[in-house]
């Protein structure tokens, strides 16, 4: 007999868990339900589409109704809003936001897919017609069209999608401000490695303010908690998304205590035969089984897939998630899997740290691009987290190091990884090689890496290693400036009995130079990251010094914090 399978929601979630289990299941018959006018679109592509990347309006949808239903026999409902679950008698009841009906369907199996909403924050003024939010294609064209005639942008939160909404208002000629509650942008990657994304709107006119709070929206501009006022005919709150729970918490289904709906690994509720999956549920971080939401399409269509199989009476269950997340931001591209430094710190839990600058491809070939790599692991090499910061090739590297984190991979494991190369891919000794190789020299022994936030001791001797050129155009107070390759000549001008600190552009050379003194018999450790990441985490501390106290990034942006505001994810 065919089984009623209906799910809520016609997105990310919802529809990849239709379509595969139409691909799975014959006897069942499965209805979507999605109060929208879309299915299946593409809210990742929004922010381009309201910039002029992305042109054509039709491509957000990534596979249309009409298709759906024909390639999958799918009965899809738009604009039908699901307004109750009634368990008892196992029925959906909902509105035809179209014809205004009532309506009610029979269910065996539900599926949840309602997705999280952005938070828009209680601030005097925000209720008016300009202050916008991006979640839906209407969404999109209401921005798009105020972007056609507004001057001036403010964006409320330097999360992902605030950071992706201003470099398109940008590109669209706006003048454009983010407002930004704590002291970074990003806030589930550590500050440092934020930097050079503060660079590059600063170097695209996109002016930052952080530590901020918008107190007042008026009808052309907003004022912060300090007094100022910026122009503004279009605001953005990119603060973060709540989850959409209100139906599960009406029928009564166990939620998390931020409102995400409770699941187990194969996605069922607390009610065995209601399913969820996406934005609205609460689900585990794969490296420690901990309680965490990640509001993402990657996470939302594994899920949908996870639970499809399940309805089809398959074996499976989901393994959590990792918070692999990429964002570009003119031309600086971050990503990150995994444990955050502030995260791992804040749990107390016991970690090393290396960071490394290596190119996409070989210096030889043109276009080669720098990018920073920061590596988390564990005393005994298990990879705990990676963030990288630069340009091209920062995807490949964030990539392999998840996919290695995920396999419960080690450091050791990343000197030792073969992956492609020609001039134009990879390298002989690729990325991921490079960043395994500084984090196992690290746990080795071979080098002690101190880091700029360190506190050095007095009587050091802070040995420069670059050229004479680079050390004129700027160097860390106190420097001697020996270049590494003049330095088994100038041995003598090292003192024995002071410990040294090499450090050089971005480490290698330090590095080397370390290396030499140790063998020579030198206490030597090397700056991490060398003099670059010297300069942005001074950046950070002037930054601290002169604002007041203040709201920090939370340690942990993906793991269920109480007290915090709102989930942040990609809009935060
Ligand atoms: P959604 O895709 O939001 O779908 C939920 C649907 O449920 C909605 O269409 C809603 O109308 C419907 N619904 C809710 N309640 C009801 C009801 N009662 N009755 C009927 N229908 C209902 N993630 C990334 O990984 N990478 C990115 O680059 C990225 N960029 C993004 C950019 C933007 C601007 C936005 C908004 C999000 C972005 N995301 C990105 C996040 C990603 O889109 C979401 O994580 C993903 O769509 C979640 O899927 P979902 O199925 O849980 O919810």
């Amino acid at each position: 007999m065919a089984r009623n399978v209906v799910v809520v929601g016609g997105v990310a979630g919802g529809m990849s868990f239709a379509a595969r289990l139409a691909r799975l299941d014959a006897s069942c018959r499965i209805t979507v339900l999605e109060r929208g006018s879309d299915v299946s679109f593409a809210n990742c592509g929004m922010p381009y589409y309201i910039g002029g990347v992305i042109r054509n309006r039709a491509l957000l949808t990534v596979a249309s109704k009409a298709m759906l239903q024909a390639r999958f026999g799918l009965d899809i409902r738009t604009r039908h809003a699901v307004t109750e679950i009634r368990r008892a008698d196992k029925q959906v009841r909902g509105v035809n936001l179209e014809t205004g009906e009532p309506f009610s369907l029979p269910y065996d199996q539900l599926v949840l897919a309602t997705g999280a909403e952005p938070v828009c924050l209680p601030i005097p003024g925000a209720g008016q017609p300009h202050v916008l939010t991006l979640n839906t294609l209407e969404d999109m064209d209401r921005i798009a069209h105020a972007a056609e005639r507004a001057g001036a942008a403010v964006i409320i939160g330097g999360g992902f999608i605030g950071l992706e909404l201003a470099e398109n208002l940008r590109e669209r000629g706006l003048q454009v401000c983010i407002v930004e509650l704590t002291d970074q942008v990003m806030p589930p990657m550590d500050p440092e490695m934020t930097i050079p994304i503060l660079q590059a709107l600063e170097r695209n006119d996109v002016q930052v303010l952080l530590g901020r709070k918008a107190t007042e929206i008026g009808t052309a501009q907003v004022t912060l908690d300090d007094g100022t006022r910026l122009p503004a005919e279009v605001v953005c709150m990119c603060a973060g998304v709540r989850p959409r729970s209100e139906l599960a918490a009406a029928a009564g289904l166990d939620l998390g205590p931020r409102g995400h709906i409770l699941v187990d690994k194969q996605l069922r509720t607390s009610d065995p035969d209601i399913f969820a999956v996406g934005d609205v549920v609460q689900v585990w971080d794969r490296l420690t089984g901990d309680s965490c939401a990640v509001p993402l399409a990657g996470p939302a269509n594994r899920q949908g897939r996870t639970a499809a199989n399940i309805v089809a009476g398959r074996q499976d269950a989901f393994p959590g998630v990792c918070g692999s997340a990429i964002v570009k931001v003119f031309d600086q591209v971050a990503g990150q899997s995994g444990w955050s430094e502030k995260r791992l710190r804040a749990a107390g839990m016991d970690y090393r740290k290396m960071y490394a600058h290596p190119f996409q491809h070989p210096n030889y070939y043109p276009g080669a691009q720098q990018m920073c790599v920061k590596l988390l692991y564990r005393p005994d090499g298990g990879i705990l987290g990676v963030q990288a910061i630069g340009g091209e090739g920062v995807d490949v590297v964030v990539n392999v190091i998840a996919t290695a984190m995920q396999g419960g991979m080690t450091v050791f494991d990343l000197e030792q990884v073969e992956l492609v190369y020609s001039p134009q891919w990879g390298a002989a000794k690729h990325a991921v090689n490079i960043a395994g190789f500084a984090a196992a020299n690290h746990l080795r022994g071979d080098v002690c890496p101190v880091y700029p936030d360190d506190l050095l001791p007095e009587d050091v001797f802070l040995l420069d290693v670059r050229t004479p050129e680079e050390f004129s155009a700027g160097s860390i107070p106190g420097a001697v400036n020996i270049p590494v390759d003049s330095l088994s000549e100038r041995l003598a001008e090292i003192p024995r009995d002071r410990p040294v600190v090499t450090y050089c552009a971005v480490g290698l050379r330090g590095y080397v130079a370390a290396r030499k003194l140790a063998l020579a018999g030198f206490q030597v450790s090397n700056l991490a990251g060398g003099f670059k990441l010297w300069n942005w985490t001074r950046r950070l501390k002037e930054a601290a010094a002169a604002r007041p106290p203040q709201v920090s990034a939370p340690a942990s942006s993906w793991a269920l914090k109480a007290g915090s505001e709102a989930f942040p994810g990609r809009g935060d």
